[in-house]
């Protein structure tokens, strides 16, 4: 839609689309709205929109991933969560254990991370295990403590749905839904994403392409849920000096490709705690709108990933360095037209 296009412009628009028989996807950014139509089975003639008031251009998507593509959206999206923009100018940190543990060890750590700086608390009240006989998390009691660390700390919680029959109660009380690596392309729980009424994070497959990346991230946004956030976690590869392959090189891909943000995982994408901090400071460098950071106080005793958790004051010194990394991209894009989109 052009810029001044109002309400009224984009109503009829969409009005339109469905008496065609097909779906309207709305999808407003900082200079114009743009709306995206799915579930025509086979091209629409542009000319059918290009002469409605408020239009600007009516294009065909060359891509397989339609509304998640920067093709139909130009303006990078801003997803909030919990009132934190995550894909604005400011690096967003989220931080927390692998698990929620115990009362005290969720709020200690959530008392650790945010007088380090991070907006965003997170911990697994339901988690993929490998082995069926390791700690599964401790369900709804865990997410009950993670609100009850959110009322103490402010901040908002980000946490894992594994599945459909338990996503209802995860949507009560987290602030944005994690879809793990394992669960990248569970397209029923995909779905059930999309008609969330929270934003959603989701984790790349330790064996995806960026192809199957946003084609996965479509199925949340073909449902009406346009708040997604991509993250890297690394991938699987031959290299064994690491758990897996962190491929910072898909920041800059999917900003090419795509509107939605894209975050870091070093923990899982590195595995080991010394190479943690490297590979933050290293995803910041390269873009990413923001890192997810797992920090334990005691990260020898953890009951999930306490190879790869930091002790709290490792992620003061990774917000202090990855925050001033943030300020001199920010500087230098102020006097800069941003390069490589
Ligand atoms: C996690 O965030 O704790 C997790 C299980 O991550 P992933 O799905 O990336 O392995
Ligand atoms: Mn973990």
């Amino acid at each position: 839609m052009q810029a001044q296009a109002g309400e009224p412009e984009i109503a009829r628009v969409c009005e339109k689309i469905e008496k065609l028989g097909f779906r309207a996807h709305v999808m407003p950014g900082a200079q114009r709205t743009a709306i995206g139509i799915t579930g025509n089975p086979g091209p629409v003639d542009p000319a059918e929109f290009e002469d409605l008031p408020g239009v600007a251009e009516a294009i065909r998507v060359s891509k397989p991933y339609k509304l998640v593509s920067r093709e139909v959206k130009p303006d990078d999206t801003v997803v909030r969560v919990g009132g934190v923009p995550v894909g604005a100018r400011e690096l967003v940190l989220i931080a927390g254990p692998c698990s929620v543990e115990s009362r005290e060890q969720i709020l200690a750590t959530a008392r650790a991370v945010k007088a380090a700086g991070a907006q965003l608390l997170r911990g697994g009240a339901y988690k993929p295990r490998t082995s069926p006989y390791a700690f599964q998390g401790l369900a709804e009691e865990g997410l009950r403590l993670l609100a009850d660390a959110r009322e103490e700390t402010g901040l908002g919680v980000v946490t894992e749905a594994i599945d459909v029959e338990t996503f209802d109660l995860v949507e009560q009380y987290a602030d944005c839904v994690q879809i793990g690596a394992r669960n990248m392309q569970n397209f029923s729980l995909l779905r059930r994403a999309g008609r969330a009424r929270l934003p959603v994070l989701l984790k790349r497959g330790m064996s995806s392409t960026l192809e199957e990346f946003l084609m996965a991230a479509e199925y949340i946004l073909s449902e009406g849920n346009y708040q997604v956030i991509l993250c890297e976690r690394g991938v699987r590869t031959f290299a064994d000096h690491t758990r897996n392959t962190l491929d910072l090189s898909v920041v800059p891909a999917v900003q090419r490709l795509s509107h939605l943000p894209i975050i870091v995982d070093p923990s899982h994408g590195t595995g080991k705690r010394d190479k943690v901090l490297p590979m933050a400071r290293a995803a910041v460098a390269v873009g990413a709108a923001g890192l997810m950071v797992e920090v334990h106080p005691s990260p020898d005793h953890a009951l999930s990933d306490g190879f790869q958790s930091l002790y709290p004051e490792q992620f003061v010194e990774l917000a202090q360095e990855c925050r001033a990394i943030a300020g001199l991209l920010a500087a230098r894009s102020a006097h800069h037209a941003p390069v490589g989109r």
